[in-house]
């Protein structure tokens, strides 16, 4: 499609949905706690969520939760391909009428999105936005960041969390909330608070505020098992009050490694760095 084409799609586009909080009475939307539904109505809000991982314009997307569609407008409008898997099949008829507005943009698959094969579902490299349900979010975001295979088939990350996770992985050493979280998060990945989100700009608002995330991948250490690393921070956070002496001798080759590292075992694991965890890591692959 040429340039002009798609301003005026664009333009027309805009003008023809109606508004968001219109879509959910007509489908009879009410936010399920269970599923962890709180939506966000503010189309300019959406759309800056939309831009932070740059240019979309026929980039392919994958959406977890997209509810009765808000951000999915957003991310249609800046011309992505979207993918969009949505657990609550009410919302089903909402998107097809958004899939309706942009031909061949959207495509929505009914499903819980912890059982489904993101890569498989793709079949491309995609990006990655989503306001994630708080229920299921860490555990998408661990699945997103492990495994063996790097650099992975999604491009970027882009996700909303309870402000409180987000500053957990972006933590640094030192700090209370540095942990598993951020380790996994930084060792072969930058990750960065893209925008903080006030709890009032949701329906109904959340107990708590929220904050954007954008992790892109970055280069994969060399001669490391990601397997290794994930236990051996398990094990270093699982008791982070304890000295390291303590809480990795459950670990085989831990604390020999911690001694020809030159790394003090009285220290705890809160205060060794990324690049430290990747050193040991690396002795006991
Ligand atoms: N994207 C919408 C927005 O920003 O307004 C809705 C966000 S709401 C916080 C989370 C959405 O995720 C809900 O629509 C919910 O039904 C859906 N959801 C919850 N668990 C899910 C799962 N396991 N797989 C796919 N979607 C899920």
């Amino acid at each position: 499609m040429q340039r002009g084409a798609r301003s005026l799609d664009y333009g027309r586009m805009t003008r023809d949905l109606a508004p968001l909080r219109d879509v959910i009475a007509r489908h009879g939307l009410s936010a399920s706690k269970a599923l962890g539904q709180n939506f966000l109505f503010d189309e300019q809000l959406l759309a800056r969520i939309a831009a932070i991982p740059g240019d979309l314009t026929d980039k392919a997307v994958l959406e977890i939760g997209p509810g009765p569609g808000g951000l999915t407008r957003a991310l249609l409008r800046a011309g992505a391909r979207v993918t969009a898997i949505e657990m609550d099949r009410r919302c089903v008829p909402a998107l097809a009428e958004l899939g309706e507005a942009f031909p061949g943009q959207l495509r929505v698959v009914e499903g819980d999105a912890l059982k489904l094969d993101h890569d498989t579902l793709m079949g491309e490299r995609f990006a990655v936005l989503s306001n994630l349900p708080y229920n299921v979010g860490t555990a998408l975001f661990v699945r997103w960041l492990g495994g063996q295979d790097w650099p992975p088939r999604w491009s970027s990350l882009t996700l909303m969390f309870q402000q409180e996770v987000a500053q957990r992985i972006v933590a640094r050493p030192g700090s209370s909330t540095y942990g598993r979280l951020a380790v996994l998060a930084q060792w072969r990945s930058t990750a960065r608070l893209a925008m903080k989100v006030h709890r009032s700009a949701f329906t109904p608002p959340p107990k708590v505020m929220s904050a954007i995330v954008h992790v892109q991948p970055a280069a994969m250490p060399e001669g490391i098992s990601a397997h290794v690393l994930e236990r051996l921070t398990e094990a270093a956070f699982g008791q982070r009050r304890k000295m390291l002496r303590q809480s990795l001798k459950a670990v085989p080759g831990a604390l020999d490694a911690l001694d020809d590292l030159g790394i003090d075992a009285q220290r705890r694991a809160e205060t060794l760095g990324v690049a430290e965890f990747v050193a040991i890591a690396r002795r006991l692959t």
